[in-house]
């Protein structure tokens, strides 16, 4: 499968020409099968770059279908729904996967966000594109788009969030953003590691430094320390870097990725590549 990069900011966009390398937009991952499909995750503002690449194929025509996984509905992975250009193409066909346990809460959350008091579109009946909104069921193995998927919900301050492992042809892609434990030390739990493991890419934000992550504990967000020990601790192949503060600029977020990779040797990760997410690139598993 290939991993695209649409999004790789934290908690609200941050465009600017301090941030122009890592890029500024909110949450949004696409996932390609080497099967085919489209596989995207979480709708931050990348989200509306993805739409906009894809009106140039199928999605222009009224023919084209994908799968949204959501981590949570926080504005950051959310946003680009109401600019997602394939929404407005009667025919289109989507599926929402997410929290909230019933396909009835989740909906009336993001339709919530179009509410007249938050958006000129007023309702998600106003798309004219297809939603098929599925709660996501823990620990449940199932399929969309050709991939097997299981989710698992971890800590994000007092609430929680969805991790996902997206698998196919042997070969596993992790997404766990927004990860932290409300408690200093807390770490990865037993459970995260197992959902982690072995994966040949996990993607895990490394939201701060850790003096800024002490000020800030009660956000709900990883340091790239704690990203790093649960790498090495999970055995992963690859770790991605990913939902960087939006504070940080880009000579920050390089600074972040040295720290990060003599955290990765200083634990025995050597061998681990680091990968800092930037927007516009891909990886390939
Ligand atoms: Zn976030």
């Amino acid at each position: 499968m290939k991993i695209r990069f649409w999004g790789v900011r934290g908690s609200i966009p941050a465009p600017g020409p301090d941030t122009i390398r890592y890029g500024g937009n909110t949450a949004c991952v696409s996932i390609h099968p080497r099967a085919g499909g489209l596989v995207i995750v979480d709708m931050g503002t990348g989200l509306m770059h993805l739409g906009n690449a894809l009106m140039a194929g199928a999605f222009g025509k009224g023919s084209g279908r994908a799968a949204l996984f959501l981590s949570h509905t926080h504005w950051d992975h959310i946003q680009g729904l109401g600019f997602f250009a394939p929404v407005f193409v009667g025919g289109n066909q989507f599926t929402v996967w997410g929290p909230g346990g019933s396909p009835e809460v989740l909906e009336e959350i993001l339709e919530g966000q179009m509410d007249p008091n938050f958006s000129p579109l007023q309702s998600l009946k106003n798309f004219s594109a297809s939603f098929d909104v599925r709660a996501v069921v823990c620990g449940e193995p199932f399929e969309a788009e050709g991939l097997r998927i299981t989710a698992c919900e971890h800590a994000h301050g007092s609430t929680t969030a969805l991790g996902f492992r997206f698998e196919e042809d042997g070969r596993a892609f992790v997404y766990a953003s927004d990860v932290g434990q409300p408690v200093e030390g807390g770490g990865p739990t037993p459970e995260a590691l197992a959902f982690y493991r072995d994966a040949d890419v996990l993607l895990h934000d490394t939201t701060y430094r850790p003096e800024d992550q002490a000020t800030r504990r009660n956000r709900g967000f990883s340091s790239y320390e704690d990203a790093a020990a649960a790498a090495v601790a999970a055995k992963v192949r690859r770790l991605v870097m990913f939902h960087y503060d939006q504070d940080y600029s880009d000579d920050d977020v390089d600074a972040l990725c040295a720290s990060c990779r003599a955290e990765l040797d200083r634990l025995g990760g050597e061998k681990i590549e680091l990968v800092p997410a930037r927007e516009g690139d891909e990886l390939e598993i």
